[in-house]
C-alpha cells in the first residue's frame, strides 16, 4: 500500500512552553533541509506533529534513514490517510494489516485511537471497540490489549483520519541550531566524535577544530579520515566547517622548551586557545572535548583543571561521566567507529611521555609557560587558516 504520510513526532520540545514555536520552526526548517533532494509534496505542522505529504515517488527508504538522525525528532511513523469515516477507516485499516501480515509476522494487536477532533462523532474508546472488531473479524490477528505485537493508531485529527502501526525511534533532543554554535574539538579517536554527536542532540551545531603536525601524520595522512568522520557526523547536523590547525611550530616550540611529562597538558592548553580564536571567528559560544575522567593521563582530575583552565569560554565534555564501552556503543550507533579505529598518527599520541604528569598545578604549568613564545605563530596560523566545508 502507498504510505500517504510520514507523521513525525518530538517529545522535549513539548516542554517549551512559549518558545515551542521557536523550537517547532526549527525542527522544520532542518527537515526541510535534509530532505530537500527527496521528493515529496509538503511539510507542516499540525497538531503538536510535523507531516510530510509523501508521494509515489518518494524514496521511503532513504527518507527513514534521514529522519531517524535529526536531533528533536523523537519518534516517527509513515502512515496511510483515510476520510473521517468509521466505515471506510475500518476497510483502510484491514487492507493496511493484511498487506502487511502477508511479510511480517504478527500476532496481537490493539487499536490505539486519537482524536483531537473532539466533534468527530465516536469517542477514543468507541472506536477503539469497533475498528478493533472489524479487524479482529477480517485478518488473522488476535486482540493483546497489554503487550500487543502491533498497536495500530487511528488518529482523528481536524482534517483527516491517519492509520499507522510502524514506529521508528529517532534521536530525541532538540533541532540543531537552537541552542549555538560550539566549536567541537575532534581528533579521529574514538570519543570526541561520539561528544559532537551528544553536543548536537542538545540543539548545538559543532565547527569542528582539528590539529594536525604534518611532520608526523603526513602532508596528507589522517586528514581524509577526520574528513570522512565529519562527513558521518554531518549526517546529524547537516552542513559542517572543519578547521584544520597546523600544529607542528607549536610542538616543536613545547618539545625545545618542557619537559615531557608536562607536554601534553600545554599542548592541550594550546588547542583551547586557539579554539578559542576559532570560536571568535565563528560566533562559538563554547568549546567540545571528548574527555572522559580518568580515561588517559591528560583527563585526571587535576589535569583537566589545569587544561579547562586556560580559556573563559565554557567547556562542554560530554562523555566526562562515561566508561569506554558506553562510549564506543554510542559510536557504533552513530557509525563513526568503523572510521575512528581506521589507523592514523594523532599528533598528541605519538609523542606521549613514559612517566606523564598526573597531578598538574596550575601556577607551576603557567611558570613552564613563560618559556614558549607561540604568541606570533597564534597570531600568522589564525589569519591563514580557512575551514573545508563538508557535506
Ligand atoms: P579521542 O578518542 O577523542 O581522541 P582520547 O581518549 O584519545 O580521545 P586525548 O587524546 O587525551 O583522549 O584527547 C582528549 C580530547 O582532546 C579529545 O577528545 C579531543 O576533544 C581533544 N583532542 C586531542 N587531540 C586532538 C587533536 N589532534 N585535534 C583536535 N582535538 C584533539
Ligand atoms: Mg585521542
Amino acid at each position: 500500500m502507498q504510505y500517504t504520510q510520514a507523521i513525525i513526532h518530538y517529545d522535549e520540545i513539548t516542554l517549551k512552553g512559549g518558545n515551542r514555536t521557536f523550537f517547532e520552526n526549527a525542527l522544520v526548517t532542518n527537515i526541510k533541509k535534509f530532505i530537500s533532494e527527496i521528493n515529496y509534496n509538503n511539510i507542516y505542522k499540525e497538531g503538536g506533529k510535523i507531516i510530510i505529504d509523501i508521494n509515489d515517488h518518494t524514496d521511503i527508504k532513504k527518507i527513514r534513514e534521514i529522519l531517524k538522525n535529526i536531533p528533536g525528532i523523537a519518534n516517527f511513523h509513515f502512515a496511510v490517510s483515510e476520510e473521517k469515516d468509521l466505515e471506510k477507516i475500518n476497510k483502510k485499516t484491514v487492507e493496511l494489516l493484511n498487506e502487511f501480515l502477508q511479510t511480517e509476522n504478527k500476532e496481537t494487536f490493539k487499536i490505539e485511537a486519537r482524536r483531537s477532533d473532539k466533534k468527530f462523532e465516536f469517542k477514543s474508546p468507541q472506536i477503539n471497540a469497533k475498528v478493533g472488531e472489524y479487524v479482529l473479524e477480517n485478518t488473522k490477528l488476535k486482540v493483546d490489549v497489554h503487550q500487543p505485537n502491533l498497536e495500530v493508531v487511528v488518529e482523528i485529527s481536524q482534517k483527516k483520519c491517519y492509520i499507522y502501526f510502524e514506529k521508528t525511534i529517532g534521536i530525541g533532543g532538540l533541532p540543531v541550531g537552537t541552542t549555538g554554535n560550539l566549536i567541537s574539538l575532534i581528533s579521529g579517536g574514538i570519543d570526541s566524535p561520539v561528544a559532537s554527536f551528544m553536543m548536537n542532540k542538545r540543539g548545538a551545531k559543532n565547527i569542528y577544530v582539528h590539529f594536525k603536525n604534518k611532520n608526523i601524520a603526513g602532508q596528507n595522512d589522517g586528514q581524509d579520515k577526520i574528513v570522512k568522520l565529519v562527513k558521518q557526523l554531518c549526517k546529524f547536523q547537516g552542513k559542517s566547517k572543519l578547521y584544520i590547525i597546523p600544529f607542528e611550530e607549536f610542538q616543536k616550540e613545547i618539545i625545545a622548551n618542557i619537559p615531557s611529562k608536562d607536554r601534553m597538558i600545554i599542548y592541550r592548553r594550546i588547542m583551547f586557545q586557539l579554539a578559542g580564536e576559532i570560536a571568535k571567528k565563528e560566533k562559538g559560544k563554547g568549546l567540545v572535548t571528548g574527555d572522559s575522567l580518568s580515561q588517559v593521563a591528560s583527563q585526571t582530575i587535576d589535569n583537566i583543571g589545569a587544561i579547562y583552565n586556560k580559556t573563559k569560554l565554557p567547556i562542554f565534555p560530554p562523555l566526562i561521566g562515561m566508561n569506554k564501552q558506553e562510549i564506543i556503543s554510542i559510536a557504533e550507533k552513530i557509525e563513526t567507529f568503523q572510521i575512528s579505529i581506521l589507523p592514523y598518527q594523532d599528533c598528541c599520541s605519538f609523542l606521549i611521555a613514559k612517566h606523564p604528569e598526573t597531578r598538574a598545578k596550575l601556577d607551576e604549568i603557567e611558570s613552564l609557560e613563560e618559556n614558549i613564545h607561540i604568541d606570533e605563530i597564534i597570531k600568522r596560523v589564525v589569519a591563514n587558516i580557512a575551514p573545508i566545508l563538508i557535506s
